[in-house]
């Protein structure tokens, strides 16, 4: 049986898996029942990218709100009719929890009445078979898939089924959502499914979608990885006009949503969360007038979305003021303005600015500037024991990454000369092999073998050198921009002595993180290799305590020494 928790696990996202745990744990606070369910699974099936997460609890989903909240999430929207909660938490994962329910439809147009139900019922009522699928993730039965329609054969065969033939009755979005899909994934409607659908857009079934469905699909539309190509799906087959009768593609400039799409990826390459919906609709609907968009407005139902709507001028407006600024007169102060920015701000000027400065400047953050990154001699580097493994390090490479952004540091000597006086002092010694371990050591060989190594010392004899066979850092030659260390494992001299495996830190010129793998320096923390990151703060690099003084510990030695500066959790340089 496949193992679908080992799946799930592999195929979320950090921050998705998170937003799992916590809403499992806020659940079983209540005893309630959670399954991950709809499009959550069929991506996770399909090994397309998951969008957001839909659970379903056996229960009152609204009371799991505290909890949420308590756990670092934002509730945008809480339906009372259909006990759900919609959510986003950190690194912008949106989630959907709604209680488990059964809808009985009364005539077209009207509102079905819920009941609370199982799971099983709950499958029931969905649109399709690949979003009828639940994973439980309940103690009792964690990872066993709840397929009752066998959706997973459908995702299999990229096909969209719907569950009964009155699918496209009860609920006429479901003909934009089948579409929708469709465009999406390049599936198929199943044969049947297709008659159905035909059938529906004949008998004009659309007429009796309601408002809230509506508003949800267009607000799905900003989500879609490419939303100009659903659009465009949406109005082949007449949809678009029923979400507004004045939206078209033919508004829309596709070069800015070309570039929105670019932009957006380059953003996310280079470590950015963002939140591009928001921008998304913003540029789909930017030639429609002020009535017009204030009537879509109105019928979106999350209110959040539609205010990051609102505020992306401004945002990208201020933005381009600090960016024409003196905040942003050198590279490496433009380049702290950009590290510190939105990133939709960022992307919002990328695809709109007409001013060069500022144009000029974010094609350098992506580009150019980015590069001189490299220019830090690593080698050099970790020969100086200037290591990620340095509580100090990110400042200092930061430092030479902006001087060098501004400069100041021209070229490879230059750079060097500023790195020197941080180089601090080699490591001690590790301590000799104790008697008592040495010599239980090699009785056990004795045991084991049967004689002593001849190679050992004998009791009481002192090893031949203080440093037993651990790890000795030696610098060895390095071909041009490779990192020039190997940790050799000296012969075992003696039985009793920890083995050590030979290493070969792999040359990777380009990132810091490799370097850290060949430094078996005895210092404190491991700090993440973040050469350009932007300082939160322009002291020097914190003091360490050290035989040989760096700048940093001199002048710490004035001022108590600082932490660097924790990574913006949006931001990885
Ligand atoms: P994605 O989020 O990737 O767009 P999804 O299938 O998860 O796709 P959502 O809009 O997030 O779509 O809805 C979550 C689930 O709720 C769906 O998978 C489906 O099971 C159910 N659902 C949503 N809308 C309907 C509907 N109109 N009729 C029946 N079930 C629906
Ligand atoms: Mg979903």
């Amino acid at each position: 049986m496949a193992d679908y928790i080992y799946t799930m696990e592999i195929r979320l996202s950090p921050d998705q898996l998170k937003a799992v745990s916590l809403v499992q744990e806020a659940a079983r606070a209540y005893g309630m029942n959670v399954y991950l369910t709809g499009g959550a699974i069929r991506d996770i099936l399909t090994g397309l990218p998951i969008r957001d997460l839909d659970f379903s609890v056996q229960g009152n989903a609204l009371k799991l709100q505290k909890d949420l909240e308590h756990g670092g999430a934002q509730v945008e929207v809480i339906s009372e009719e259909t006990k759900t909660l919609h959510a986003v938490l950190a690194g912008a994962v949106r989630v959907e929890i709604s209680m488990a329910r059964s809808e009985i439809h009364g005539k077209p147009g009207t509102s079905p009445q819920i009941i609370p139900a199982t799971i099983n019922e709950d499958l029931r009522r969905r649109d399709f078979t690949v979003n009828a699928i639940a994973l439980s993730l309940n103690p009792g039965s964690r990872g066993l898939l709840l397929d009752p329609f066998n959706g997973s054969a459908d995702v299999e065969a990229k096909l969209i089924r719907v569950l009964h033939n009155y699918a496209f009755l009860e609920d006429p979005s479901r003909l934009i959502r089948a579409t929708r899909f469709a465009a999406r994934f390049h599936w198929e409607l199943e044969e049947r499914t297709k008659a159905r659908y035909d059938a529906a857009k004949e008998n004009n079934y659309i007429e009796s979608i309601n408002r809230k469905s509506i508003g949800y699909e267009i607000e799905q539309i900003a989500f879609e990885d490419n939303p100009l190509h659903i659009m465009q799906a949406l109005e082949k087959e007449g949809w678009l006009k029923v979400l507004h009768p004045q939206w078209s593609t033919a508004k829309i400039d596709q070069n800015e949503m070309s570039q929105w799409m670019k932009t957006r990826q380059q953003l996310q390459d280079i470590g950015f969360t963002i939140d591009a919906a928001p921008l998304a609709i913003y540029f789909l609907t930017k030639r429609m007038g002020e009535k017009e968009l204030a009537e879509i407005q109105r019928l979106i139902p999350h209110q959040e979305f539609v205010a990051h709507w609102q505020a992306v001028e401004e945002n990208g407006r201020e933005l381009a003021k600090k960016l024409s600024s003196k905040d942003a007169s050198t590279p490496s102060r433009a380049w702290r303005v950009l590290g510190s920015a939105k990133p939709e701000a960022i992307l919002f000027l990328d695809v709109t600015s007409r001013q060069q400065t500022v144009s000029e400047k974010i094609k350098n953050y992506f580009g150019k500037w980015r590069q001189m990154q490299q220019k830090l001699p690593l080698p050099e580097m970790a020969e100086m024991r200037i290591t990620p493994q340095l509580a100090e390090y990110p400042k200092i490479a930061e430092e030479a990454f902006l001087l060098l952004l501004d400069g100041k540091l021209r070229n490879h000597a230059e750079i060097v000369k500023f790195l020197k006086p941080y180089e601090p002092p080699p490591p001690p010694p590790p301590p000799p092999p104790s008697r008592r371990r040495s010599a239980k050591a090699a009785a056990g060989k004795v045991a084991i073998t049967g004689q002593a190594d001849s190679a050992a010392p004998k009791r009481g004899r002192k090893p031949k050198e203080s440093v037993a066979p651990s790890a000795r850092v030696e610098p060895v030659a390095a071909a041009a921009g490779e990192v020039a260390k190997k940790i050799v494992a000296k012969p075992a001299a003696e039985p009793q002595a920890k083995k050590v495996e030979t290493k070969v830190t792999k040359p990777v010129p380009a990132k810091p993180a490799s370097a850290q793998k060949a430094q078996p320096l005895p210092v404190k923390k491991v700090a993440t290799p973040q050469p350009a990151k932007p300082a939160a703060e322009k002291n020097p690099v914190p003091a360490k305590p050290a035989a040989k003084k760096t700048p940093a510990a001199k002048k710490s030695a004035k001022t108590p020494a600082k932490k660097p500066a924790p990574a913006p959790a949006k931001h990885k340089p």
